[in-house]
């Protein structure tokens, strides 16, 4: 028998601030009658509502410490919030078990807040059991809102479809049981014609201990499940239109980028761009899934598209360079010296010395006359990281092969990501040059040998008419 074309299959995630109060859970709603049509198999991924997630943990911090007294009071915040949510969302009929439901789950967080005071303290594995209660919520309640409205469906707790190691608080997935048992659960809901709707950013042990992804992980989720289905498409529902060119408020004309690689993508997460979660893009990437950014506010403005490959054909000048970011608040360290010309071994231990006072490093240089190292740290561990080098090294600063070791004052990293940087010569003149015209000194260049992104080392009053001057080669 020929075997049927598969029907086309959708994953959309909705974050925490797109279910956060009824109105926008009803947009959400709206959102997936709208696709409905388009797309047969559909699953939701769905965050904890707004702020669920943070109150849970403070509950739980708290009661590490051996308080207990304000959990009365986020005890009748987190019903208040999913009630309200039940009581505009969920039929008449349907309200009392779903209510019941939830408050179970609250009694749960109480329950494990007082083992956790009790203990005197929390372990990630305990963190994890009170973390899982805000999604386990959420989709309680947007499951039978589904229903309600039209489109049935089915709530899914993903302990039974994503299979992680132990490592609580920070789970990584086992991708092959992962696929088995997220088919094995989510293939025959989609069967019976309904929409599955799955909490983000948790998961289980094979013995079933409840794990999490990671703080705002519901990205990864719902990569996960596309990955693994696989789905032809993710979208992931936020509350900005997609991908920026720039910070918008920095830059009043930035504007949505439509396209965008995987590579420039990493590039610009790596660098403190918005979303998605950096770790959402590999699972995708490498099912050869559709990856799509869209605005829960805005839902019909297209958003930004993660594509394989840049188009071909589209290399003129205007479209080498993406998008430009700043991280603000580094200072620049520098390790300088004759005597570290030919020795190997310096850098080596210069980072090893960073890394011993728990800092990382998001941009290095190097020049080829091996008489400077020079990297970029968080302002707030420049003078911990100097401090370290000077230990390290104490004995080199005696015998002067090292003459000193400095930080800068503030400085941004303004970082300009674009495939076409890797093909077109002089695109990091024209940037120069465009600082040059301002009169904005650039203390240090670094480019990657992926070509996909330059880094211009500023300082921290020159950061915003850097990234105007930058900003103005793309718009
Ligand atoms: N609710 C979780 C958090 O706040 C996961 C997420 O929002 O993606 O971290
Ligand atoms: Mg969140």
């Amino acid at each position: 028998m020929a075997s049927q074309p598969k029907p086309k299959t959708l994953v959309m995630k909705f974050g925490g601030s797109s279910v956060g109060t009824p109105k926008a859970m009803q947009e959400v709603i709206d959102i997936i009658q709208q696709s409905r049509a388009d797309w047969p198999n559909m699953i939701i991924v769905v965050s904890a509502l707004a702020g669920v997630t943070n109150l849970l943990l403070d509950g739980a911090a708290q009661a590490a410490k051996g308080s207990t007294e304000k959990l009365p009071e986020a005890v009748e915040r987190l019903r208040q919030l999913h009630y309200a949510i039940a009581d505009t969302l969920v039929a008449p009929d349907g309200r009392a078990s779903v209510k019941h439901e939830v408050v179970e789950l609250i009694a749960e967080f109480g329950n494990l807040c007082h083992a956790i005071s009790i203990l005197g303290e929390a372990s990630p594995r305990a963190l994890d059991a009170v973390a899982s209660l805000g999604e386990r919520m959420s989709v309680r309640l947007l499951a039978p809102a589904l229903s309600g409205a039209g489109l049935p469906a089915a709530y899914v707790d993903a302990t039974r479809c994503i299979v992680t190691d132990r490592r609580f608080q920070n789970a990584h997935p086992d991708f092959a049981a992962t696929a088995e048992k997220s088919r094995a659960t989510i293939w025959p809901i989609l069967e019976a014609g309904k929409i599955p709707v799955v909490t983000g950013f948790i998961g289980a042990t094979p013995d079933g201990i409840t794990t999490t992804l990671g703080r705002d992980g519901s990205d990864f989720s719902a990569a996960i499940v596309g990955a693994v289905l696989p789905a032809d498409d993710v979208w992931i529902w936020t509350d900005v239109n997609g991908v920026m060119t720039a910070d918008p408020r920095v830059i009043q004309n930035a504007c949505t980028i439509p396209e965008l690689t995987y590579r420039e993508m990493s590039e610009l997460v790596y660098f403190g761009g918005k979303k998605p979660h950096p770790k959402a893009i590999r699972p995708v990437v490498e099912a050869g899934v559709g990856l799509r950014i869209c605005n829960t506010f805005n839902p019909t403005h297209p958003g930004t598209r993660l594509i394989n490959e840049k188009p071909n054909g589209k290399k003129n000048g205007d479209e080498i360079l993406k998008a430009v970011t700043a991280i603000r608040g580094q200072r620049l360290v520098t390790v300088e010296g004759r005597g570290m010309l030919g020795v190997p071994g310096v850098a080596a231990r210069t980072f090893g010395a960073v890394a011993s006072t728990g800092t990382s490093v998001p941009l290095i240089t190097q020049a080829s006359s091996e008489q400077s190292i020079c990297f970029s740290v968080p302002s707030s561990a420049a003078d911990n990281v100097v401090a370290a080098l000077q230990k390290a090294f104490a004995t080199e600063l005696v015998d002067h092969d090292i003459d000193r070791i400095w930080a800068t004052d503030d400085v941004s990293l303004v970082t300009t990501v674009g495939e076409g940087l890797r093909e077109t010569p002089g695109v990091a003149g024209r940037v120069c040059n465009a600082l040059g015209q301002l009169q904005i000194n650039i203390i240090a260049i670094a480019q990657g040998s992926s070509e996909v992104s330059i880094s211009l080392v500023v300082s921290a009053a020159d950061t915003d008419a850097a990234v105007k001057a930058i900003h103005s080669l793309i718009v």
